[in-house]
């Protein structure tokens, strides 16, 4: 009888572990956490999301959506205790992150067959065999252990691991100044009272306001570099300290763009910050895209400039991390097994994608494959027009590895009518149905064809 190993309880692990006990296989499930907290973790629980609570769109024509409706086929664990948990946040699936994981940990724990272990496994193959374990899934995500990270530079991936990432702030609703700030969802009407329709809280700032921020964030001291390593920033989640040094108005057309964000009296303000809320209650706030590498001391000197924000206090400052990933290409087969040990797979963000949906997806997508392979079975390509065969697809052919996350141009391109193409205000939203409306069909060819999920 097949046993398998899955390191990390993450979210591609939990999946991983979830998925395989669903399919009548034995696990044992070896997590860190409860021995020691990672630099980003704040609980002991399962299934932790260390910086934001959301888990992007839920519209089945977004990228993030076509992964959700390709991830519940799976019958994912991760989307059904969102579901449950879920919080506000217009378009979004976010949840209040506490409930989330205490529900993970609940379901995996009482699992009959799911041996949870707390355990820093240091040598899987060694761990696999004590365990009596033929077949081993290594989601240990962006903050692998030293241990294990030496173990995988040693004997898989050579020097070739690590990027760094930033985290972004929360703050405590209580401390700001409502007064100078407003409640409004982009492209949508201003809610007539404060909190009652819209998810985000949004900071305006005139010119002024906005350049003298800029300027300071880029003359602020920022928490230095480690010996050998040089930053290696994932582009979609820039530093926003980072994105001011580029140039004075590279933030006002990333995360503080102020499109759809109209005030009541219709002007638009220069700039915007966007304030979406942490949880339920809406006793805290996560500042949208402020994830960055400033001291502590200066963040607190400098976010406090922000209108509404004078008083502000912080539950948490932002951070920066180590993120840690393989070169897929180089190293794995196309089931994300190791072409060195082909009984070892990677699954999560340590297999190149970036996201907590994407990881999740990932871990479904290699349990998946070791099912298969338990059962005697080849294993199976996906689509390349589908949420995760074009994930997969981009972690496997891509020149240089950069974790991304999904998006529409992963996909192949599709053929626009003349007519679709001369509608240029259109014209983007009709590619991104018309690929996603692809995807789905591709989805369900795939599944007609006899695969069994
Ligand atoms: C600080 C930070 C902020 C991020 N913010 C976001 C965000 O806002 N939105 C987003 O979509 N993505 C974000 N990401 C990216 C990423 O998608 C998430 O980190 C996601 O949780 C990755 O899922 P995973 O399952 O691969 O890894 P994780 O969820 O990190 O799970 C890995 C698990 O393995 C355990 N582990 C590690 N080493 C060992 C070992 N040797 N033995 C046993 N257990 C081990 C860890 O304790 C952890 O529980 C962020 C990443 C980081 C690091």
């Amino acid at each position: 009888m097949s046993k398998v190993l899955v390191v990390g309880a993450g979210l591609a692990g939990s999946e991983a572990a979830q998925f395989l006990a669903n399919k009548k296989i034995p696990v044992v499930l070896a997590e860190v956490k409860r021995i020691k907290l990672g630099p980003a973790q704040k609980v002991k629980d399962f299934g932790e999301l260390v910086c934001t609570n959301s888990l992007k769109s839920k519209d089945p024509n977004s990228g993030h959506g076509l992964l959700k409706t390709e991830m519940k086929a799976f019958g994912s664990l991760i989307l059904s205790v969102a579901d449950i948990h879920a919080v506000p946040a217009g378009d979004a699936l976010a949840v209040d992150r506490d409930k989330f994981a205490k529900e993970i940990t609940t379901r995996l724990s009482n699992n009959e067959l799911i041996e949870v272990v707390d355990c820093d496994i240091i040598d899987p193959i060694e761990f696999a065999k004590e365990k009596g374990c033929d077949q081993i899934i290594l989601a240990t995500g962006p903050l692998t252990t030293d241990g294990m990270s030496s173990w995988i530079q040693k004997n898989i991936s050579g020097d070739d691991l690590y990027f760094y990432d930033a985290i972004a702030p929360v703050v405590d609703a209580d401390s700001l100044d409502y007064s100078k700030m407003y409640f409004k969802d982009r492209h949508k009407p201003v809610s007539e009272e404060e909190g009652e329709q819209a998810d985000y809280l949004n900071a305006p700032l005139n010119k002024e306001e906005y350049e003298n921020l800029i300027a300071e964030m880029v003359k602020a001291e920022k928490v230095p570099a480690k010996e050998f390593e040089d930053w290696k920033f994932f582009e979609a989640c820039l530093p926003i300290d980072l994105m001011a040094e580029r140039g004075p108005e590279t933030a006002r057309f990333s995360c503080m763009k102020p499109i759809g964000l109209e005030m009541e009296d219709g002007s638009r303000p220069h700039a915007c910050i966007q304030l979406r809320k942490e949880n339920l209650l809406g006793s805290a706030f996560n500042l949208v895209g402020f994830q960055t590498r400033l001291t502590y001391k200066e963040q607190v000197r400098i976010f406090r400039m922000i209108p509404g924000f004078q008083e502000a206090a912080f539950i948490h400052l932002g951070s920066v991390h180590r993120n840690s990933f393989l070169n897929a290409k180089k190293l794995l087969n196309f089931d994300l097994s190791s072409k060195e040990f082909p009984n070892i797979y990677f699954a999560g963000q340590i297999s190149g994608v970036e996201g907590y949906t994407e990881s999740s997806a990932m871990g479904l997508y290699v349990a998946f494959q070791v099912w298969r392979k338990i059962k005697g079975l080849e294993p199976v390509q996906f689509p390349v027009e589908t949420g995760m065969g074009c994930l997969v697809n981009y972690i496997m052919t891509n020149q240089k590895p950069v974790p991304s996350n999904i998006n529409f141009g992963l996909l192949p391109p599709v053929t626009l009518t003349k007519e679709q193409r001369r509608d240029r205000k259109n014209r983007k939203k009709v590619k991104k149905r018309l690929a996603a409306e692809r995807a789905r069909e591709s989805f369900e060819a795939f599944l007609a064809t006899g695969v069994e999920l």
